[in-house]
């Protein structure tokens, strides 16, 4: 049985509680929902990798309440302060050199760990009067789409987890960025999200690198990079961002997503059309993907998607991550 608690009062001081006393909450933040649990206890960080069938190689993100917690876990150089006053509380994560009072199995072994103070009010709020770091994977089975609303949670993890706090859905909708900083020297971006690598590289006054998995040997553990990611059970086939049209190899009982309203073209019997913003905004389009993913992948209504990519700058970029690694075979 899963218990839902609201966002605020009462609730939060339960499952603050229940995460005292080592038990795990999927909980809301502005990205997408996390399974939290204490971050400093193996016996709970175990149970995290178990809930979500996870593979002990791959990291997971610590979230804190204050800079000061960072302090505690990892080395803070004048870089990642930069980057924390301008972007923390806030959807980006840092992978800094890690201090010894970080279990090895929350960082798969790594001398680095994935560190990141979340905005959204409850998640902050839990954070606070708990006084832990939180170690919070996207609440999700490995491997598959992360959950931007409370009934997602419960529809992949039903039976696995026991309480869920429902905040609503997602502001961003898409996983934190992440920034790479053990050598301040050379930033490298470990994964696209909501903070663009140019607003970085403003804020830090140098280049960001993109990582490559074959050249960064970091970056292969890094699980946001795997190949395969974020992706539901039916086929994905990604078009070109502007494709107006339908795919002529489009059949009946295939779905067709576009990034944006189409002007001309309207559905018949066959096939579904959908669309992942009105007006072509970003932002909204982040926000509707992983939920229009979950939607369209249930019930196996559908033997495959074709979906539009988003424009390659911004958020866009970001978008396209996620729908590559979705349609990775
Ligand atoms: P999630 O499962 O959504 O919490 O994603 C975890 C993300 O954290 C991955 O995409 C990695 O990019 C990142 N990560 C966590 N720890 C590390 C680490 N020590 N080194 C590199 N990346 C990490
Ligand atoms: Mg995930």
């Amino acid at each position: 049985m899963t218990r839902l608690y609201g966002a605020e009062g009462l609730d939060l001081d339960c499952v603050t509680d229940l995460l005292l006393s080592g038990q795990l909450v999927a909980l809301p933040t502005e990205t997408v929902y996390g399974l939290a649990g204490d971050a400093l206890r193996e016996d709970v960080v175990r149970q995290i990798f178990d809930v979500k069938m996870r593979p002990f190689i791959d990291p997971l993100i610590v979230h804190i309440a204050e800079l000061r917690q960072g302090k505690i876990l990892a080395e803070i150089s004048p870089e990642v302060e930069l980057l924390a006053g301008k972007y923390w509380p806030g959807p980006l994560t840092m992978v800094l050199r890690k201090r010894p009072v970080v279990p090895d199995l929350v960082t798969a072994g790594l001398p680095t760990v994935a560190i990141r103070m979340p905005a959204h009010q409850a998640m902050r709020q839990v954070l606070q009067k708990s006084g832990l770091c939180l170690a919070a994977p996207s609440a999700n089975p490995f491997g598959y789409v992360s959950p931007t609303r409370a009934q997602h949670v419960i529809d992949s993890l039903s039976g696995r987890v026991s309480h869920v706090v429902d905040g609503g859905d997602c502001q961003h909708g898409i996983e934190s960025t992440v920034i790479g900083l053990q050598d301040p020297e050379r930033p490298v971006l470990l994964r696209p999200g909501p903070i663009g690598r140019e607003q970085l590289e403003a804020t830090l006054d140098r280049e960001v690198h993109p990582a490559t998995a074959h050249l960064d040997k970091q970056a292969q553990v890094s699980p946001g990079l795997l190949k395969k990611h974020y992706s539901p059970a039916v086929n994905v086939d990604l078009l070109p961002h502007g494709f107006s049209d339908l795919p002529p190899e489009i059949t009946s009982g295939q779905a067709m997503v576009f990034f944006q309203r189409p002007k001309h073209i309207t559905g018949d019997e066959d096939y579904d059309l959908f669309w992942l913003t009105e007006d072509g905004d970003p932002t909204v389009a982040a926000q509707n993907l992983f939920a229009l993913l979950r939607k369209l992948d249930s019930g196996s209504r559908y033997s495959r998607l074709w979906i539009e990519q988003a424009p390659s700058e911004g958020l866009g970029s970001a978008i396209n991550d996620r729908l590559k690694r979705a349609a990775a075979k």
